[in-house]
């Protein structure tokens, strides 16, 4: 038996308490299940009683709040993909949820779960770590505002307590003049995991780069921002050689493994290629 009891939760309350209310017993919220579902089958994880938050209206929707946009920890990357908010103001994640998987599990997974799972090779999160989100993580009796890279503290290992979720992720929306891209490689085009990915955010001004976040994927234990491709970024005119730069440099700050999916060196490459693909599609949207 994968589980013992599965529990639906109506109301953001009623999720908390289910998550608090069994003593001893392996509790595990449970969203889409597109990871929990497979990990549990694989014996990777265990659990007595599943909490289904799917349909928790706190933890679902896309809303702009004085400046910011949210996105509850439900929300599906079938919903992100076609929201208008998350369309105009931080296309990356738009883009990234493509990405991921299938239809079929753009339909169900969320990026609460994308998050809560904390693989290094999530699609979702290295456009976070460029937008500068924050994760909002709800407790019995209080919430906590966590930055994205102070949340993802190693490998999946994440500032969570037992009893608590991942409630929604906000961040700033992004000033005029601001582009944002991800760029994924993988071994076919769908239903395959990042062997190298990339997401950035510029912002430019009279043609010149002001701002720029550069964030990779599968390339480290966690998540990782690449300081020195944002470095030789800032201050300069877009051109390609400033891509083959930025891409140099995002190389320098990539910790690569090998696995099964591609050698140490393979990714190393790829960092670059994904690196520069990235920063000319965001130069591109911010002009
Ligand atoms: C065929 C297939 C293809 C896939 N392709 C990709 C891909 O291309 N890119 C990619 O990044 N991922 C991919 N995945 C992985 C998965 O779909 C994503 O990580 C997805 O975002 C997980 O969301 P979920 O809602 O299904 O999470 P769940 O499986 O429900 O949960 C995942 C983990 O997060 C926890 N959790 C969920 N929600 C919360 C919350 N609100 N608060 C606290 N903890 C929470 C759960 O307890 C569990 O530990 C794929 C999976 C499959 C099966």
């Amino acid at each position: 038996m994968l589980y013992r009891k599965y529990e639906v939760a109506q109301t953001l309350p009623e999720a908390l308490s289910l998550l608090s209310s069994h003593n001893g017993a392996v509790v595990r919220p449970v969203a889409g299940g597109t990871d929990l579902i497979l990990q549990l089958h694989e014996r990777i994880l265990s659990a007595d009683v599943l909490v289904d938050i799917s349909r928790v209206p706190e933890l679902r929707g896309i809303r702009l709040e004085n400046g910011q946009l949210v996105i509850g920890a439900a929300t599906t990357y079938t919903e992100i993909s076609r929201s208008d908010l998350v369309l105009k103001n931080a296309f990356v994640l738009a883009e990234a949820s493509k990405k991921i998987g299938a239809v079929q599990i753009q339909n169900m997974a969320t990026l609460g779960g994308n998050i809560g799972n904390a693989s290094p090779a999530a699609d979702a999160i290295p456009g976070l770590y460029a937008l500068q989100a924050d994760v909002v993580v709800c407790g019995p009796n209080a919430e906590r505002r966590i930055p994205i890279t102070e949340f993802h503290q190693g490998y999946r290992k994440i500032d969570l307590n037992p009893g608590e979720l991942i409630k929604e992720i906000r961040f700033a929306i992004p000033a005029e003049g601001t582009g944002t891209a991800f760029y994924k490689y993988a071994l076919r085009k769908s239903q395959a995991i990042s062997v190298v990915d990339a997401a950035v955010c510029v912002q430019l001004s009279d043609g010149v780069i002001k701002h720029a976040t550069v964030a990779l994927g599968a390339v480290a234990p966690t998540i990782i921002r690449s300081p020195a491709a944002e470095s030789v970024l800032i201050g300069e005119p877009p051109s390609e050689d400033l891509f083959d730069r930025a891409a140099e440099a995002a190389c320098q700050d990539a910790r690569p493994i090998d696995d099964i999916r591609g050698s140490a060196a393979f990714r190393k490459y790829l960092v670059g290629v994904c690196t520069s693909h990235a920063v000319r599609s965001a130069c591109e949207r911010a002009a």
